[in-house]
């Protein structure tokens, strides 16, 4: 309870213009009213993975990978749903075919409505991703393909592009490199949800051109030194990173010098396997953040 007020303190009241905050002072009249006009994006707690959960003012709902079991879907993502009042997930967003992404979603597909899956069409290389194709076309759910700039059909009042891969990712083979990145801007704040991404699809996000500032990074592959350095910071310039990773997982994420890079900047951060699900409200222009632990 103590951490939790703390980092409600942390962020609240931040005026947040384009991508640069001017002063941390409460704007008159921006107080968030939970659960009504509000984004919500929830950093779920699956362990060593990724999962995050979204929910558009007009109710509609985004779901970013699921972890890596399948059990995910009843323990943690369908709880989360309900809990928001979602009927449906309208849009399952699967960033790459790693069991630590993927696990979770198709336990969702066999008890939980889909409308819309975005997939990139990259061939499937592991079983558990053949797994959700399988359910996907198997219940004829539509698919969307996308690609660097596809605009994903959600809210509209929010915008979710598509940042990568390209088409020379997907053909290739590796998969962290083929995520799907997604910036989603609403009002005066932006988020940019990367997957796995690492240094490499990040430099062709860069070379395609887009503005990659966001107010809050997910930051890729776990916190993996592969994905962020001090350069990738100071591009993207968020005031929150956002980092998904189990407690004493085997690969040492969070690596040491990610978390050295955040604090040098002065960039906050806050750790799924420390603080558990994270979630981030905003109603366009101050972000409010709670965590369950
Ligand atoms: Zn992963």
């Amino acid at each position: 309870m103590f951490k939790r007020s703390i980092l409600l303190l942390l962020l609240i009241g931040l005026v947040l213009t384009g991508c640069n905050i001017t002063r941390p002072t409460p704007v008159p009249g921006a107080t968030l009213i939970p659960g009504r006009g509000a984004l919500k994006i929830a950093f779920l707690d699956v362990g060593q993975g990724d999962s995050i959960l979204i929910q558009a003012p007009n109710g509609q709902t985004m779901l970013i990978d699921g972890g890596r079991s399948t059990d995910l879907a009843n323990t943690v993502i369908i709880p989360k749903l309900r809990e928001w009042g979602a009927k449906q997930v309208d849009v399952l967003i699967p960033t790459h075919p790693d069991a630590d992404h993927i696990g979770g979603l198709v336990g969702v597909l066999e008890s939980f409505p889909v409308k819309l899956a975005a997939l990139t069409g990259q061939v499937h290389t592991t079983q558990i991703y053949e797994r959700l194709l399988m359910a996907i076309r198997d219940k004829s759910i539509p698919a969307l393909q996308v690609r660097t700039g596809t605009v994903i059909p959600f809210d509209a009042a929010v915008k979710v592009e598509v940042l990568g891969p390209d088409d020379e990712a997907v053909q290739g083979d590796d998969n962290n490199n083929a995520s799907i990145v997604i910036k989603l801007t609403y009002g005066n704040t932006s988020f940019l949800l990367t997957g796995d991404a690492e240094s490499r699809e990040n430099k062709a996000m860069l070379e395609h051109g887009f503005d990659v500032r966001s107010n809050v990074l997910k930051l890729g592959h776990h916190g993996s030194r592969t994905s962020t350095n001090e350069d990738w910071l100071q591009r993207t310039q968020p005031q929150l990173g956002i980092i998904s990773a189990g407690q004493d997982n085997s690969f040492g994420h969070p690596h040491p010098e990610v978390i050295a890079a955040l604090e040098k900047l002065k960039i906050q951060y806050i750790r799924t396997d420390e603080h558990g699900t994270i979630t981030v409200t905003t109603d366009g222009m101050t972000l409010q953040v709670t965590s369950t632990k």
